[in-house]
């Protein structure tokens, strides 16, 4: 039988939207070219909020704003359907000069954020994280024992439009239809569409990441600054990131960015001096014009819609972003404008 809903592209973005449209009864089907959650999902930081809020546009904070105010029952109820711990952990964050202090204090009055300015630095009580891989790994548990379809590696080579509508998706394991779609490809959805979707704005931003194992207890907040950033980990361990580098599909990794990456990371907390670095990788996010994701239907196409486009924050608005497109779909009033996240093909 074919699904309701095929999935085209399992990470985050795609895992989340198939168990909000399993929440609502249907049947739901994911097609990932690796396995789940394995490409940008995997790479990221987990901190669950725009960097500098004030920098951003009404719809990424809108968006970011929801996630955080759905995660800790998300992440709650995944830990008991599948005894996965996500590690979500409201460690706060420290902005470290320069910054532009009266941006920051306006918008944090205005949006009802705590913000607390001492020895020059802003602190920002109420920002949280997740570690990457275990909530990729309890999402994947808990598709899975929903009872969704999850077809790891296999590849989409092609989608078929036949007038208004999309009719099938080849992959390499064959043909597959569905009601509806939903491509949630990553930096990979242009690709994905191709001729369906041929000036979508989403193009791969590439982000570099080093992991020291450091000691429990060294670091018990985020540190911020000039866009480099320190995550702690509860076992001790601290992600150092990001480089965000226009080089299209490349996910190598550099030994500028390492160098850049590891002074930086001494220059922030110089207790890391003799520390190891046990990992360097990259991640390709799904850029997007002003960081807004598209959560829409095709303009042209009746059955296609789209979850992609997150850019550097779709850690942080994963469930709010598969809600969203979940209400959209079964035309429920949403609590976000959905004009925000229009298709622009
Ligand atoms: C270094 C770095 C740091 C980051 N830090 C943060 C952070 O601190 N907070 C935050 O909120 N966000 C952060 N992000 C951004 C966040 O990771 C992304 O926005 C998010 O992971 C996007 O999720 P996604 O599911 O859309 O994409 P992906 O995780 O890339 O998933 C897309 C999936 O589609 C699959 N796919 C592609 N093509 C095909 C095909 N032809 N057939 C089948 N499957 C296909 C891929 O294999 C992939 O698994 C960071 C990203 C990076 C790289």
């Amino acid at each position: 039988m074919n699904p309701d809903f095929l999935i085209l592209g399992g990470g985050i973005i795609g895992l989340s939207t198939a168990l909000e449209l399993a929440r609502d009864g249907a049947c739901v089907t994911v097609v990932e070219r690796g396995v789940a959650g394995g490409e940008s999902s995997w790479a990221g930081g987990g901190i669950l909020s725009p960097l500098l809020p004030w920098n951003y546009a009404a719809p990424v904070n809108q968006l970011c704003h929801l996630g955080n105010a759905l995660y800790p029952d998300w992440v709650a109820d995944l830990q008991s359907a599948t005894g996965i711990d996500p590690e979500y952990w409201r460690c706060g964050m420290r902005v470290l000069p320069p910054f532009d202090a009266d941006a920051a204090h306006n918008w944090c009055a205005q949006h009802g954020w705590p913000l607390v300015q001492d020895d020059n630095a802003l602190w920002l009580p109420e920002v949280a994280q997740v570690r990457n891989p275990r909530i990729i790994k309890a999402l994947r548990a808990a598709v899975l024992a929903r009872g969704i379809r999850l077809l790891e590696g296999i590849e989409i080579t092609a989608v078929t439009r036949t007038g208004s509508h999309l009719s099938a998706v080849d992959t390499t394991h064959g043909r597959i239809r569905a009601a509806t779609y939903i491509v949630t490809a990553g930096a990979w959805s242009q690709t994905v569409l191709g001729e369906l979707a041929p000036h979508w704005p989403i193009k791969p931003m590439r982000g570099q990441m080093l992991l020291f194992r450091a000691e429990p207890g060294l670091l018990s907040h985020v540190i911020l600054q000039q866009g480099i950033y320190l995550i702690p980990r509860r076992d001790g361990h601290i992600l150092v990131g990001s480089t965000v580098e226009d080089v299209g599909f490349d996910k190598s990794t550099t030994a500028a960015a390492h160098a850049m990456l590891y002074s930086a990371a001494l220059a922030l907390l110089p207790a890391l001096q003799n520390t190891p670095v046990i990992m360097h990788w990259s991640g390709l996010r799904p850029g997007s014009v002003d960081n807004i994701p598209t959560i829409a239907r095709h303009p042209l196409i009746e059955n296609l819609y789209a979850n992609t486009g997150h850019f550097r924050y779709g850690v942080t608005m994963a469930p709010a972003s598969a809600r969203l497109l979940a209400d959209l779909i079964a035309d429920r009033p949403t609590t976000l404008n959905v004009m925000n996240y229009q298709w622009m093909p």
